[in-house]
């Protein structure tokens, strides 16, 4: 018989009760340390005192009003992002997915808007995430994740990663612009050359086009910039984000210049919950903790040495290992045996570690990550490929 929870995840058999930092403690007393952060979400940590006492506070008072009247605390979240980033107005609303839906539809109202409605495809890249509502599964292109689900939705063509020439050759008469995420997180943590995303910069504006950023996973400091496009020294037009920008308290947003922002007038685009009270009571307090002076600056730096720790054990181990990639704290080693493996055995260390594409075990801790935690969890991945290398030695050997 069917579970009464529907059955569409392959969980791992661990329940947790609460947790303090990158640590986590299940139900049962075991403690792990969490470099997973509910898959790049608990930015800021679990049981983050400021996130907690701001998300009572907000519940206590009011939680839920409908877009139908002004809410504050959205104000205040949309006004400071602007502030810190290229973007003149936000959009909110409750996840990756749904940012992504919003985004597509501002880009290609926007040129519907501009006289130009045969302009509505959107280039995606092989290997990208976006989502798994049926525009986003869309734009993601994975096949596997498309069967069974009926006929795709129109307008969205895919070209290999990180290729200019693929992309000047896509682009068309329908063209209304390009969806890129600086670093692919879920298609193998495989960042963009930093020229491929300048010159996405400039064949848009060559050709007229919007350049559309998804940071859901890249975003709010993960990477040790406020958003990953920073790196490459350029700026979107429209740019998704969720995940961290809550810290685990559901919530995305779509950021937009003035000119895209713009198309999205009363009654085009809506959501019942998006921004509500609660929910941007949640990203103000997670802004204030990131955005504090010198905390990004903090995760550049231990990203870069949870980079070089990585780039080590991936040496030690070359019957297990490739090479190991990523930008901050948003990191994946290429595994040469399955990846499933080395992630149990990494479990069975206590370190939670999240898989990607590409046979890639992924490392996103939580941005608070200590240089302690970070040191541990080096501890527990060399303990767990030793482990791992071991049974693969002893199987060549029969
Ligand atoms: C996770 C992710 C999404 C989808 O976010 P959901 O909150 O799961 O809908 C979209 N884009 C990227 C880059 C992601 O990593």
């Amino acid at each position: 018989m069917i579970s009464a929870l529907l059955p569409n995840y392959a969980r791992a058999d661990l329940a947790f009760e609460r947790g303090e930092g990158a640590w986590l403690w299940t139900v049962d007393g075991r403690r792990f340390l969490d470099f997973g952060s509910g898959i790049a979400t608990a930015s800021i940590g679990h049981g983050h005192p400021h996130l907690a006492k701001a998300i009572a506070e907000q519940a206590a008072k009011v939680m839920h009003v409908s877009n139908l009247y002004r809410i504050p605390q959205a104000e205040k979240l949309a006004q400071r992002l602007v502030d810190m980033t290229f973007a003149d107005s936000v959009f909110f609303c409750n996840s990756g997915a749904e940012a992504n839906e919003g985004m597509i539809k501002m880009m290609r109202r926007a040129m519907s808007d501009a006289g130009k409605p045969e302009r509505f495809r959107l280039i995606c890249f092989e290997g990208a995430f976006h989502g798994r509502t049926l525009a986003t599964l869309a734009a993601t292109g994975n096949p596997h994740y498309l069967e069974g689900f009926g006929p795709v939705v129109e307008g969205f063509d895919h070209v290999p990663f990180n290729n200019m020439n693929a992309v000047r050759d896509k682009i068309g008469p329908n063209t209304a612009g390009i969806i890129v995420e600086p670093i692919q997180g879920e298609g193998g943590v495989r960042p963009a050359d930093m020229q491929f995303l300048r010159d996405l910069r400039a064949v848009c504006d060559e050709y007229g086009i919007i350049l559309g950023m998804d940071e859901v996973q890249s975003g709010m400091g993960r990477t040790g910039k406020l958003f990953a496009h920073e790196w490459a020294g350029i700026t979107p037009d429209v740019m998704s984000a969720a995940k961290g920008i809550g810290g685990g308290f559901p919530l995305g947003a779509v950021l937009a210049k003035e000119q895209f922002a713009k198309a999205l007038v009363p009654g085009t685009h809506g959501t019942t919950y998006g921004g509500n009270p609660l929910a941007c009571a949640a990203g103000n307090a997670v802004l204030d903790i990131i955005s504090a002076p010198g905390f990004i600056e903090d995760v550049e730096r231990k990203g870069r040495k949870l980079g070089a720790e990585l780039d080590k054990v991936a040496k030690e181990f070359p019957t297990l290992f490739d090479n190991a990639r990523g930008m901050g704290l948003l990191r994946g080693i290429k595994c040469v045996v399955p990846v499933g493996q080395v992630q149990a055995a990494c479990v069975a260390e206590g370190l939670m570690a999240i898989t990607a594409g590409e046979n890639t075990l992924r490392l996103a801790p939580p941005l608070v990550v200590t240089d302690s935690d970070i040191d541990q969890a080096m501890v527990m991945l060399r303990a767990a490929a030793g482990k791992v290398a071991a049974t693969v030695a002893k199987a060549a050997a029969q």
